[in-house]
């Protein structure tokens, strides 16, 4: 065999991440391939500020701070970290697979392990005529700081446990935030209600944007309509967050040469986490099983399951292992 990796993970996600790390601890041949500018996926690109309460060993842990915990901890290997780099194809089969990324590199890898998350995501969109004018400045569709909104009057739109979240964690740090939905009755979970409930923020239902508008003293201007009546208000604020979920798409590996076979959307895989492609396993968000959950916490545990059993394909000479400090023992030897 003369590819050039050991395992190409796609996707560099909190799972994708893991995953390169624990193939560095397998003595693995690693490259992470990422299509974003950073890594992190879903919890770097759309919550950085977010407390996360359900990581083994965190109490809690802000989102971004995961990321650079996940990034240091594989940074104990040398995991070749390509960003930028959407993989657009795969050819080949077990041992001899190509990969071809946008910027029309191609690399050899003997095994795969797919954790594009739900694909390539992004918000859904505030469905203003003149919205786009305002995006990044004024309009935004995460935080990408807590601290750009200080002392401002910020008003959140969405009524899910994101838009909630936005809200309170906004709420110490701006001068008044409020939060609009289109219905009476939030979709977020009773407790993030009951807080939202109890804080300063003023909630304003069953509302809609209607227009934007700039004022002369730099503010945007909202006109709020409520939904199926005729009543209209009128709110000027210093910053829009717009929390309307997200659409993704893993339309980019629909069209590998090479592609695993998908239910609704999702790439079905075994309990080893492998795909119907010998040689390309998948985990994370991508994947469906009886049982799946969405979380880090599921994803990290599929991680290393995949790569000890493409480990063991590509080198049944080698043991599994079973502790983290065999394998640094080994390393260290
Ligand atoms: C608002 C929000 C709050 C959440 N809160 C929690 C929480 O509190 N706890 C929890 O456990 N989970 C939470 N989740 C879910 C959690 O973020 C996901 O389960 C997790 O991000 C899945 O990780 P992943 O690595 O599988 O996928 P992702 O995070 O989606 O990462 C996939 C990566 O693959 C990249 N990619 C896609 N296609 C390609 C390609 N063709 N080539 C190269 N790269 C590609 C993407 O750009 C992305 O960076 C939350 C999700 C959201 C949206």
């Amino acid at each position: 065999m003369t590819s050039e990796y050991d395992l190409t993970i796609v996707g560099g996600g909190p799972v994708g991440m893991f995953a390169a790390f624990y193939a560095g601890m397998r003595n693995a041949k690693v490259q992470l391939l990422e299509s974003l500018p950073e890594l992190g996926g879903q919890v770097q690109a759309l919550y950085p500020e977010k407390m996360i309460h359900d990581i083994a060993g965190y109490p809690a842990i802000r989102a971004r701070d995961l990321v650079a915990q996940l990034t240091a901890q594989m940074s104990q290997f040398p995991i070749d970290v390509q960003l930028n780099r959407a993989v657009t194809d795969v050819t080949g089969t077990m041992g001899d697979f190509t990969v071809t990324t946008s910027d029309g590199t191609t690399s050899k890898s003997k095994a795969i392990i797919v954790a594009t998350g739900s694909g390539a995501f992004q918000p859904r969109k505030l469905a203003v005529d003149n919205a786009a004018q305002f995006e990044g400045q004024q309009l935004f569709y995460h935080i990408p700081s807590l601290a750009q909104f200080k002392d401002q009057v910020v008003l959140v739109a969405g009524g899910g446990d994101s838009a909630i979240d936005m809200a309170l964690m906004l709420e110490p740090v701006a001068k008044k935030v409020y939060i609009m939905h289109r219905r009476e009755q939030f979709r977020g979970m009773e407790h993030s209600v009951d807080l939202l409930k109890a804080s300063s923020v003023t909630i304003k239902t069953p509302f809609l944007i209607k227009a934007l508008e700039k004022q002369a003293n730099g503010q945007l201007n909202l006109t709020m309509k409520e939904v199926r009546g005729t009543a209209e208000e009128q709110l000027a604020v210093d910053s829009l967050l717009v929390n309307y979920g997200f659409i993704a798409d893993n339309k980019v590996i629909r069209n590998w040469q090479v592609t695993p076979t998908m239910t609704h959307r999702l790439i079905t895989v075994d309990t080893q986490m492998n795909t119907d492609i010998p040689g390309i396993a998948a985990i994370g968000d991508t994947v469906t099983y009886p049982g799946k959950l969405g979380l880090i916490a599921s994803g990290f545990g599929e991680a290393p399951n995949a790569v000890n059993q493409l480990m063991m394909q590509l080198y049944p000479e080698r043991r599994s292992p079973l502790h983290s400090t065999t394998l640094f023992e080994k390393r260290a030897h």
